[in-house]
């Protein structure tokens, strides 16, 4: 076998995907038919979610460095400032991270791709696959080279990172189904001054459609996206200079725009496969599912799809897991991108929609309604937990087992283990869970309740004992956490089995029959190989 896993497709889903594999002890091959890195910005929101796990592949403290924290949002209709989405606020106590980090594709590109080198893998550009044949054991892919000669390697499994055209989705025959948007965006990166609340998103709502304003890192820089007017949407040869008007009556007529350094037009699609795994070829990120940019979801989907893949194929390389943990990847991942197809087409139409009643709907309606409910602080939480992907749970997942004695209330196996900050040590500072969490390995948090000898651990699972103490105690009421319970999370952060009563032959059970351990020493035993 040459390689373990062959990825393919070098973009923000690829790199990641190759990223969390290495630093568990997978070969991996990386394979990307452009010459180089994208120098193209796409995506540009990084949500809370996607820095949490940054953070975990030690790479956050860079992104923050080369991005803009947009702490809130605005929503503007017919010159006037309708409503203020606080991020900062909403998230607060949340996650680490409460905004939304505004860093181009390209930054996180190169971000990852640099932890990649660092972890001793080259990505092999100008590296076309072209053919693909599936047998029992392997599959043998052939790639065009940048001499334009193909050749073969075998891999054992293919991670299909490859973008929206993608040829392991193709070669494969999985169908894509859904359609294209009549509408045309644009996006220009622009030197300008006006109406917009400075270091945040504006968001310009009118008739025919919206603008967005990204702030970007230097001063007066803002990244625009928006609709062109239907007038112009057949025209091949728009410039920013065509759509300055429809932008200055929304925007304002003080909108100055000095320069503008980018413009370009694109058609979007909503489209979802209708599978994300051929026997043993995956397909993550925008092969598997593209929707409208609404919302910022869609570069941070596929790096959350590598995510949930990597700790599970890992086990499954390494001989320590059956092959059946692998069908758990389709059956988490599916629901959200079809989720999430569902509501930002919802979103979308309504933003873009040219009908005269939609068009007074969210000139009128919407921003008013936005005004309201971002008035109420449970609906600022759930839109950030929504919008910040730190709410995505897989509940109805087979491996997720809650004990029926954990109260509804409380967080489930399934859930995202929320942020909590406590006392690990009796007489020691407050900490940072998260910090604590290693996510090469499965954790045990056992609260109120001893661990020693319990499941006969070690280390090998790092156990995080909650010792009693008045502010373990409000911060676990705060986050509704019963006292004792204990929570066994997966690498991925999320919960697998939860109970109020630690009980080793649960957790033996849950390990060999939900996730499919060949036996259940062999979880720590794989712990201990990475640790
Ligand atoms: C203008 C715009 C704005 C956007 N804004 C946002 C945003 O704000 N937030 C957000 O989250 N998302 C946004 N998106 C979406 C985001 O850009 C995509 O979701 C993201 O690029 C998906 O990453 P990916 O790695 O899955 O695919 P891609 O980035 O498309 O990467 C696929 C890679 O595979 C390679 N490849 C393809 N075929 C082959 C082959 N046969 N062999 C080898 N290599 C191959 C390609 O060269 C490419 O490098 C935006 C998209 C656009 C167009």
């Amino acid at each position: 076998m040459d390689t373990d896993v062959l990825v393919v497709g070098a973009g923000p889903t690829g790199l990641m995907l190759a990223n969390q594999l290495v630093r568990r002890g997978v070969r991996v091959a990386v394979v990307d038919r452009h010459a180089g890195p994208s120098l193209k910005t796409r995506a540009l929101g990084v949500q809370a979610r996607t820095l949490e796990i940054y953070a975990q592949l030690d790479i956050v403290e860079r992104a923050l460095e080369l991005g803009k924290i947009g702490t809130g949002a605005n929503l503007w209709a017919q010159g006037r400032k309708m409503a203020r989405v606080p991020l900062g606020e909403a998230g607060r106590g949340a996650t680490p991270y409460p905004f939304i980090l505004i860093l181009g594709q390209d930054d996180n590109e190169r971000i990852m791709g640099d932890k990649l080198r660092d972890l001793g893998v080259s990505v092999q550009w100008s590296t076309e696959l072209v053919g693909l044949q599936q047998h029992a054991d392997k599959v043998t892919a052939t790639l065009r080279g940048p001499d334009g000669t193909s050749r073969t390697i075998q891999a054992a499994w293919v991670g299909g990172c490859d973008g929206a055209h993608s040829s392991v989705r193709e070669l494969n025959g999985i169908a894509f189904p859904g359609a294209p948007y009549e509408h045309v965006f644009y996006v220009a990166d622009t030197e300008v001054t006006g109406s917009m609340v400075p270091d945040e998103v504006n968001v310009y709502l009118w008739r025919a459609g919206f603008h967005l304003l990204f702030p970007m890192r230097s001063k007066d820089h803002w990244r625009i996206v928006g609709i062109l007017p239907p007038t112009l949407r057949a025209d091949r040869d728009v410039r920013i200079d065509h759509v300055i008007p429809s932008l200055r009556r929304e925007a304002g007529a003080g909108l100055d725009i000095k320069a503008c350094t980018w413009f370009s037009t694109y058609r979007i699609h909503h489209r979802c496969a209708a599978r994300f795994r051929d026997r043993r070829c995956f397909l993550l990120g925008d092969a598997a599912h593209i929707h409208s940019p609404v919302g910022a979801q869609g570069m941070n989907t596929g790096l959350q799809d590598a995510y949930n893949l990597a700790w599970k194929l890992a086990l499954v390389v390494r001989n320590r897991a059956q092959v059946a943990l692998l069908d758990s990847y389709e059956d988490e991942r599916m629901p959200v991108a079809r989720r999430l197809l569902n509501t930002t087409d919802r979103a979308f139409r309504l933003v873009v929609s040219d009908s005269w009643l939609a068009g007074l709907l969210r000139t009128q309606v919407l921003a008013r309604i936005a005004a309201f409910a971002m008035r109420r602080e449970a609906i600022q939480r759930f839109a950030f937990r929504t919008v910040s992907q730190i709410g995505i749970h897989y509940r109805a997942s087979a491996l997720a087992q809650s004990q029926p004695d954990v109260p509804d209330s409380a967080p489930r196996a399934g859930d995202r283990f929320p942020w909590l900050r406590l006392k690990l040590n009796a007489n020691g500072p407050v900490e940072d869970l998260f910090q604590k969490l290693d996510d090469t390995h499965f954790n045990l948090i056992a609260i109120g309740q001893p661990t020693h000898g319990a499941l006969g651990l070690g280390d090998l699972c790092p156990i995080h004992t909650i010792p009693p103490d008045p502010t373990n105690d409000a911060e676990l009421a705060r986050a509704q956490i019963p006292n004792p319970s204990f929570y066994l999370l997966r690498p991925d952060g999320h919960v697998g089995l939860c109970g109020v009563r630690l009980d080793a032959a649960a957790v033996e059970r849950y390990v060999a029959n939900r996730l499919h351990l060949r036996n259940e020493t062999h979880l720590f035993g794989w712990a201990r190989e990475l640790g």
